[in-house]
């Protein structure tokens, strides 16, 4: 007769061990949660920070600039000392109905049954079949994240002469990893006409490395037979289409890939948790729960962020949540939504419970502008609810816009001249 699992009731299970998991297990601690566990499937806490050797993080969370190992370390130590459990080399398998989570641990097979859950899975890279480069398939093709691991983590050289392919941060960091490892970087290729990855990451890590931006151009031929030993580049039209005759030919051994980040989102699908076509992450409402009752979701598996503090803060605030879920407070009232409206790729919580009041929304533009408002507008009545002026918005910087008031109506995020 097959043993039963071992089974644990829990008030508030955190699943990712990342900023945004440890976060959230802290919010909830601090919120008066009796029990809170965090389920890492690593050997170790931290999420991506632990491969982000460089530094710069903290500024906001620690008023301070930290690298990703310490600041990883700190939120670990802070969650470990308030009394959060935790769990690594546990990988949650499923979560199923009422919050039970099947956990596959080193100490075995295990059930979870939680008064409320945070997802903080993270997210994880575009890849080359995904963006389907034509040409061979030789050795020597990374996602920018697989190289940061193998450069910070194992101590790894990928290669002597490095083209990168997108600029996301991750493509903008190790292209200056890469030059302080001795690699000859050639170039980063963007097929849009702007940097995807922040401004000061442009600066920081290319230009002042004297590393070429070719923006507006591709990569469209991989050459080498066992390993990578050029790639072609064309620049491209305005509707992203490589023009004929405009290739070149760059010799080098490797290639990196940046070119976006998936929330990992598997688990949250199988239980039935209802996803954003623009985003990849939950739908959620203004406290961070997801369409499944006591289900929240922080970080980048709810939506990709820039900035390692601004995932913590989101974290921070579904454990403060998910605690009030499972001590009994249930969200009533009628359901308001939110759409992105002109120039606004989307903006975060998709709803919202008629009737609060000081709602934050995160949104990101679909190109850069200058010199614009963002208003907040009732979609029927056409009322502003709140407005904010920007000297210049990016599409790489997720941005931030409150009401105040009530809101009692269907609302539009958009800019406006
Ligand atoms: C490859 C890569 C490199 C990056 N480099 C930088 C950088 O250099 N600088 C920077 O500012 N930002 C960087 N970022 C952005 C960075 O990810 C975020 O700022 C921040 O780490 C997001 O935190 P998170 O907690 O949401 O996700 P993560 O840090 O990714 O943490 C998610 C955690 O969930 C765990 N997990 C996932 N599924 C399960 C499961 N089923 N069961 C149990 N555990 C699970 C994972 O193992 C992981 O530890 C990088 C992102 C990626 C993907």
């Amino acid at each position: 007769m097959p043993e039963t699992p071992r089974t644990r009731d829990i008030d508030v299970a955190v699943i990712g061990g990342g900023p945004a998991g440890l976060a959230a297990a802290l919010g909830a601690k601090r919120a008066g949660a009796a029990t809170v566990l965090v389920l890492e499937r690593d050997r170790s806490l931290g999420g991506i920070l632990n491969q982000c050797v460089h530094d710069g993080f903290g500024l906001f969370l620690y008023k301070e600039t930290l690298s990703g190992p310490e600041y990883a370390e700190r939120l670990a130590e802070d969650a470990l000392r308030e009394g959060v459990a935790v769990e690594t080399g546990a990988m949650v398998l499923d979560l199923g109905p009422d919050r039970l989570l099947r956990v596959n641990a080193r100490s075995g097979y295990s059930l979870v049954r939680a008064g409320a859950v945070v997802l903080a899975m993270g997210c994880r890279e575009r890849t080359r079949d995904m963006i389907g480069i034509p040409g061979t398939r030789p050795a020597g093709i990374y996602t920018a994240g697989s190289a940061q691991h193998l450069v910070n983590l194992r101590n790894l050289r990928v290669g002597n002469e490095a083209v990168i392919l997108g600029s996301g941060d991750i493509g903008l960091i190790m292209a200056r990893r890469l030059t302080l490892e001795g690699v000859r970087v050639k170039g980063v290729y963007e097929i849009m006409p702007w940097a995807n990855g922040l401004e000061r990451n442009v600066r920081q890590c290319l230009m002042d490395f004297g590393i070429p931006l070719r923006l507006r151009s591709t990569v469209v031929d991989v050459r080498g037979r066992d390993r990578v030993e050029s790639v072609v580049v064309a620049e491209v039209d305005d509707r992203m289409v490589p023009v004929p005759g405009s290739e070149t030919v760059v010799p080098c051994d490797t290639l990196l890939l940046s070119v976006g980040l998936i929330p990992e989102n598997e688990l949250s699908k199988r239980a039935g948790v209802e996803l954003s076509p623009v985003t990849g992450g939950a739908v959620v409402d203004e406290t961070l729960m997801t369409s499944v009752p006591g289900v929240f979701s922080c970080g980048n598996v709810l939506h990709i962020h820039d900035v390692a503090d601004w995932a913590s803060f989101e974290g921070f605030a579904a454990g403060e949540r998910a605690v009030r879920y499972a001590a009994g407070e249930r969200p009533s009232g009628r359901t308001v939504r939110i759409a992105a409206g002109a120039e606004v790729r989307y903006a975060l919580p998709q709803t919202v419970r008629a009737g609060a009041a000081g709602v934050e929304w995160s949104f990101r533009v679909v190109r850069p502008l200058r010199d614009v408002r963002v208003e907040v507008r009732g979609r029927d009545s056409g009322k502003t609810y709140a407005r904010r002026k920007f000297g210049r918005l990016l599409p790489s910087e997720l941005q931030k816009i409150k009401v105040k008031a009530e809101v009692d109506e269907d609302l539009e995020v958009g800019v406006h001249v």
